[in-house]
């Protein structure tokens, strides 16, 4: 039997992150920067008004005051966009709003607020000290800084930044394509009556919905019924249009586990027990055809065990074909309220609820019983509560780690 780190890191080093494309930045979004973006010219570009009002020398309203107020001549007339800008005139003004190109000579802004808003003169009723109102080209961003550093993945404030300084497109890691299928002649398709003896297909629509969540662009390929040439023929026909293959069922120790009879003869692809529960049954390899060589996590059937498998294996792989420095959920510890028991020998990752009590304190609870086909539970988990290989029983007050299912990629 392997333990969970073992295979983990063989799922780690089954991918790596992929070739970095060019994106229109609205697609970049998300994605990991795979340059450095350094900075070819100043934000602002050019010396501008904060506000609406008047540029002034501000030697020249000094004196002014609500009491004394400062008459001068309005000389131009400067709206944001305008395009040539007249240097100021000692004792002159120059109407301008905010935005507009501050001109030459001119050192300070008047709001309008402190005057009278004059067209052909102003009355100017406040003095102002050098540079106030006035946005210096470079106060933001100089050329030769680095905006925004390789491994940064984009959020809307990157994003406005790059646009900002004129940047249509960036460099990133994409989104690893995502192709996933079920397994189990059993299975019908959500919708369809399932009739004596059917089950309907959660873990392909799961498994989508949980590779979308990560960043990926996941694909739902659907069912395959238990038959070993029609599930290599489907795999094969994915190959070309995915970077990763998902499936789940199949994979155990049943007459009819067409997953793993099929791809172990294939040789690339090895099954697993791994010291864990639920999710013992693994496969991993890489499925090859011509040109076409793409990662494969072959998954058990019960919907948790998927799910869990998906979690601690397949999650941190797809962040790390994303490019993601922390490939792992975050972690917290939590007191538990109730206890459970734990199977000696194999780590334990159950379904949980964390939440805080009054004094701000974690506490846990499972959301549900052990069961792998209990999907209730995990729809009410908001955590998985991971117990040691040598842990037999957790009981109410001990502290215990737990993976926080949040969502988005996070
Ligand atoms: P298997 O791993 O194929 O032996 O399946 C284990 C159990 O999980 C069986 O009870 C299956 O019916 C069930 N199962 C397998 N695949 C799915 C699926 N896609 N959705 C829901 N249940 C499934
Ligand atoms: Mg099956």
């Amino acid at each position: 039997m392997r333990t969970v780190e073992e295979h983990l890191a063989a799922c780690l080093a089954a991918v790596s992150p992929l070739a970095p494309v060019d994106l229109p930045l609205l697609d970049a979004l998300d994605c990991v920067l795979a340059e450095d973006v350094v900075a070819t010219g100043s934000l602002p570009a050019f010396d501008g008004s904060a506000m609406d009002g008047y540029a002034v020398r501000h030697g020249d309203v000094a004196s002014a005051s609500v009491d004394t107020p400062v008459s001068l001549p309005v000389v131009a007339d400067l709206p944001a966009g305008v395009r040539e800008v007249a240097p100021l005139a000692a004792g002159a003004a120059a109407r301008i709003m905010t935005g507009a190109p501050v001109p030459p000579g001119a050192t300070a802004v008047v709001p309008v607020e402190d005057t009278d808003g004059g067209v052909a003169t102003v009355l100017v009723r406040r003095a102002v000290r050098e540079g106030l109102h006035v946005r210096r080209a470079g106060e933001d961003v100089r050329p030769g800084t680095t905006l925004v550093s390789a491994g940064t993945r984009l959020s809307a404030r990157q994003i406005a930044l790059l646009a900002a300084v004129g940047r249509e497109r960036a460099r990133v890691l994409p989104a690893p394509r995502v192709a996933v299928l079920s397994t189990g002649s059993e299975l019908v398709d959500p919708g369809r009556p399932a009739g004596f003896g059917q089950v309907v297909d959660a873990n392909s629509t799961a498994l989508t919905a949980a590779a979308r969540d990560v960043g990926a662009h996941a694909t739902r390929v659907g069912i395959v019924d238990d038959d070993p040439q029609r599930l290599l023929a489907v795999l094969e026909g994915q190959l070309s249009g995915a970077d990763v293959l998902i499936t789940s069922g199949g994979v155990s120790a049943g007459a009819y586990d067409v997953v793993k009879e099929v791809l172990s003869r294939l040789g690339t692809v090895e099954f697993h027990r791994v010291a864990m529960q639920p999710g013992m049954p693994q496969g991993l390899g890489l499925l090859t055809r011509g040109p076409h060589s793409v990662p494969i996590f072959t998954l058990p059937g019960n919907p948790v065990s998927a799910y869990v498998s998906f979690e601690v294996f397949v999650r941190p792989a797809l962040r790390r074909m994303l490019g993601e420095a922390e490939l792992h959920r975050p972690t917290v510890v939590a007191t538990a309220t109730q206890g459970w028991s734990s199977p000696p020998g194999k780590r334990q990752f159950t379904r949980a609820v964390v939440s805080s009590d009054d004094d701000g304190r974690l506490r846990v609870r499972p959301a549900s019983g052990p069961g792998s086909h209990l999907v209730f539970g995990l729809a009410g988990a908001n955590a998985l509560a991971v117990t040691g290989e040598d842990t037999t029983s957790v009981e109410p007050g001990d502290v215990v780690r737990c993976m926080l299912l949040e969502r988005g990629r996070r």
